[in-house]
């Protein structure tokens, strides 16, 4: 049988650890231990283990006062006592209490395994008509303990409260860790980082362990109990995000000579003697196509650098910044079709966690578009400013909008709504590397639109917290 929870109450410190980690662990039980009986009490209380293995002599309560308190109290779990030498008068109380077993020191462990064995075996045929015989604390826990991705939980003073059996084996945990300070047990510096990020109450981060395990790690600020981070291992998908991401960039290497050929020999043509009208005409089609290809495949390498994922080079970033950045390389584009552009950028706004160069990327593809889909004369705008714990980043026009029907597909790669397929040139997938940085910043995207009236973007980015928890 495997699975059950054992309690090891020992104060000798080698004697509980070997038990626990040498013996009962690769039997497959899940073992605990406590110096006293008093943490012994409280374990049992939390935990409502399976069985409860004691020495007799202990600091403070001894190991049948232990036992006699829990019976009070009405807990009846299963209890072998362990004493140092073996006295009649001991053994006749221990068996008045109900202990199950009594192993003298030194015994062997053979004898041990066997009575653990046997007294769980005892118990779960006791309870087989129940259908569990834990509490439902203990469900949880047992539920979390087996769950497949690992799950650690500290306390305000970064203590550890809970780790599950993947934690466990991931990140090479004592069973004595229980209540001892997280920097102390975790030997992964990257761990520890995480779990002292200022930042937003729900959050998840790419942490890559001694450069062997890739983890998408999810932190939870839990009001008045402490933090929880859940590790989802991605290691063989980001093998597979890196294979992909080499195919795209070999492809898109490799199609960028011959279309680069293609150019040359057209231009070439026309140096070879005057052209008909219509052949010039053919040249310029060549030509149109040529580009269009050549535009798809720079964004189709942008999307897929990004998809790789750029969150480990976030840092503290001012929105404002790179807004007022963006509009001012984007006036020659509005300038030249005559419309009038509206500005309300704020100042000193919270900092961002944020990566600078896809930020202005994403704000850069929304001005773009609003200033593309938008007739001369029209008018567009950008508005900044800070709401709670976001920033806000507003991109409106009176362009020619967008149906409710498109509005639903346009963040989807390569999707271009019908009504622009003859009037516009594009790849499609300027939004959908749009929506990849914002996500990619925790971030939330939407859109307002009324066809022939306008459109508006707005994009919602948390700042950086002082405090989480
Ligand atoms: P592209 O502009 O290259 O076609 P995008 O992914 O940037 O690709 O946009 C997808 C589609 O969403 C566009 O083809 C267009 O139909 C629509 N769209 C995006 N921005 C606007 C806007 N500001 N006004 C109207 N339509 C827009």
């Amino acid at each position: 049988m495997s699975g059950q929870r054992i309690l090891i109450v020992e104060d000798a410190e080698a004697t509980r650890n070997f038990l626990a980690t040498e013996i009962l662990a690769p039997q497959g039980y899940l073992p605990k231990t406590a110096p006293n009986a008093e943490t012994g009490l409280t374990l049992a209380y939390s935990w409502q283990p399976d069985l409860i293995i004691s020495d007799h002599l202990l600091p403070g309560m001894n190991g049948l006062q232990l036992l006699e308190t829990l019976k009070s109290n009405g807990y009846n779990i299963p209890f072998i006592l362990i004493t140092a030498e073996g006295s009649e008068n001991l053994a006749v109380q221990a068996m008045r209490l109900g202990v199950r077993d009594y192993l003298i020191k030194p015994f062997k462990i053979n004898d041990f395994l066997e009575a653990v064995e046997r007294i769980l075996q005892e118990q779960s045929e006791n309870n087989v008509a129940k259908p569990s015989s834990l509490a439902p604390t203990a469900l949880l826990e047992t539920m979390l303990w087996n769950a497949t991705d690992p799950v650690l939980l500290t306390d305000e003073q970064s203590r550890i409260l809970f780790f599950n059996a993947q934690a466990q084996q991931y990140f090479q945990i004592s069973t004595g860790a229980l209540y001892q300070p997280l920097e102390r047990v975790i030997t992964q510096p990257e761990l520890v980082d995480l779990f002292q990020h200022k930042t937003p109450n729900l959050v998840d981060y790419e942490i890559n362990l001694e450069e062997r395990y890739i983890f998408n790690a999810h932190l939870t600020a839990l009001r008045g109990i402490g933090k929880m981070v859940i590790l989802h291992e991605i290691t063989h998908l980001k093998e597979l995000e890196r294979t992909k991401s080499e195919l795209v960039t070999t492809i898109s290497h490799d199609l960028r000579s011959p279309l680069t050929t293609i150019l040359g020999y057209v231009e070439l043509l026309e140096r070879m003697g005057p052209l008909t009208p219509q052949q010039k005409k053919f040249t310029e089609n060549i030509l149109f196509s040529v580009r269009s290809i050549t535009a798809t495949l720079s964004d189709f390498m942008e999307l897929s650098k990004i998809e790789t994922g750029f969150n480990k080079s976030l840092e503290p970033t001012q929105v404002e910044v790179i807004a007022n950045y963006a509009i001012q390389t984007h006036r020659a584009q509005w300038e030249a079709k005559s419309q009038v552009f509206h500005e309300e950028v704020g100042t000193e706004l919270a900092l961002v966690l944020g990566h600078p160069i896809r930020l202005k990327q994403m704000i850069a593809n929304l001005l773009q578009n609003a200033i593309k889909y938008t007739p001369e004369g029209g008018e567009v705008g950008m508005r900044v400013y800070q709401e709670g714990d976001f920033i806000i980043v507003q991109v409106m026009d009176t362009g020619i909008g967008i149906s409710v029907e498109d509005q639903s597909r346009i963040f989807e790669k390569f999707f271009r709504a019908p009504s622009v397929l003859e009037t516009h040139h594009g790849t499609g997938l300027g939004l959908s590397i749009v929506k990849m940085i914002v996500e990619g910043h925790q971030g939330r995207i939407w859109v307002q639109s009324i066809p022939n009236e306008g459109t508006t973007f707005t994009v919602m980015l948390p700042i950086i917290q002082e405090e989480t928890v």
